[in-house]
């Protein structure tokens, strides 16, 4: 099995070819891996080990057509996690999440299409849906994006629709909710508010922080993904939900781990657009595939926190310069 993954060395990426390295996925023990990755801000090298004997690391990016047709000649399965992932720098720079998220998904389809890939599972998002009151969406509810990261993440849904419509290409598309784990990047809302803590910061909480958002940790995400990659079908569309908080109740949970007071909470101005709630109804994975998220809320939130005290090496680089974008408020 030859198996080549786009952004590896992000956040999720990242998590599933650890996995994938350290055989936590039955009948993948002895895959092959090749890591495509450009290595954004968002991209950490350090987030895989530096050498493995069955992972080999291109640096590349995925809009550059002829690269991916060259990276992907070969491989029997493709998982596709790259993309500009942050919604609040798309407010500001919304040209490179188009490029990336869908000029880049349709060059790697392109090129899976050519190298006649068995199959390909592209990650999505349940932002795609847009917001909704009560009630949750399915997969067959119509996409109704309010963010350029989420219409740029809804056009490559759409990209990969059109490759298995059209051409027959085997694609699965996964819209997950939001992740939370080790190795996220301090832009995103549970690592920026506990490294604020532990630095003795302040955290800033984008306006009345009613904002419902569902979480799930990030290994149970990559099993999801892999139960998808391995039992879904062409074509097939799968939510997979998790947990559903306020932002207000993710940081009370925050402050108390971190031993901080309510004080410690600042509220910032509103994101612009900023959905109010997301919901997916991921019944059809656990029915169909049989995925159960394995790590409850409290118990992964709490491991997470301890990550970070035990990791300042990692994340401290990456703190932001006081005025880049996601540094003025955290939503999810
Ligand atoms: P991330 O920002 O941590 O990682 C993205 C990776 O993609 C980085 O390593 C970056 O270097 C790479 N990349 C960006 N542009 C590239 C390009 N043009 N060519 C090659 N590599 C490129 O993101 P993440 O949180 O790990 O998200 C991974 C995927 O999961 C994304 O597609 C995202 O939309 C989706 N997703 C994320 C969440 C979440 O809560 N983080 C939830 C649901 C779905």
């Amino acid at each position: 099995m030859r198996i080549l993954v786009t952004g590896g060395a992000g956040f999720i990426g990242s998590c599933y070819v650890r996995g994938l390295l350290d055989g936590v996925h039955p009948g993948y023990e002895d895959a092959r891996v090749t890591v495509v990755d450009k290595l954004t801000y968002a991209g950490n090298r350090a987030n895989l080990p530096e050498r493995h004997e069955r992972m080999r690391f291109v640096r590349g990016d995925i809009t550059d057509a002829e690269f991916m047709r060259e990276q992907v000649a070969g491989h029997d399965e493709v998982v596709h996690f790259a993309a500009e992932s942050h919604v609040d720098r798309s407010l500001h720079a919304a040209s490179e999440f188009v490029r990336t998220n869908v000029e880049g998904t349709q060059s790697l389809l392109e090129a899976c299409l050519r190298a006649e890939v068995d199959r390909v599972v592209h990650v999505s998002t349940d932002e795609v849906y847009g917001s909704i009151d009560e009630g949750s969406w399915s997969e067959t509810r119509p996409l109704l994006p309010n963010s350029p990261y989420s219409a740029s993440k809804a056009g490559g849904d759409l990209i990969a629709r059109a490759y298995w419509r059209s051409h027959g290409l085997d694609v699965r598309v996964t819209r997950c909710s939001n992740n939370y784990g080790p190795y996220q990047h301090v832009e995103k809302l549970i690592p920026l508010f506990v490294t604020n803590l532990l630095n003795g910061l302040d955290v800033p909480l984008y306006g009345n922080g009613l904002n419902v958002r569902e979480w799930v940790h990030v290994e149970d995400h990559c099993r999801a993904v892999q139960a998808v990659l391995t039992g879904g079908e062409a074509g097939g569309i799968y939510n997979i939900g998790g947990t559903a908080l306020s932002n207000r109740d993710i940081t009370d949970r925050l402050l108390d781990l971190c031993g901080a007071d309510r004080g410690r909470v600042r509220h910032v101005e509103d994101r612009k657009g900023h959905d109010l709630r997301y919901a997916v109804d991921d019944s059809k994975i656990r029915t169909l595939l049989g995925y159960r998220p394995r790590i409850s809320f409290e118990e992964g939130l709490a491991s997470v926190v301890d990550w970070y005290r035990d990791n300042p090496g990692w994340w401290k680089p990456l703190l932001p310069a006081p005025s880049a974008p996601g540094g003025e408020g955290a939503g999810a």
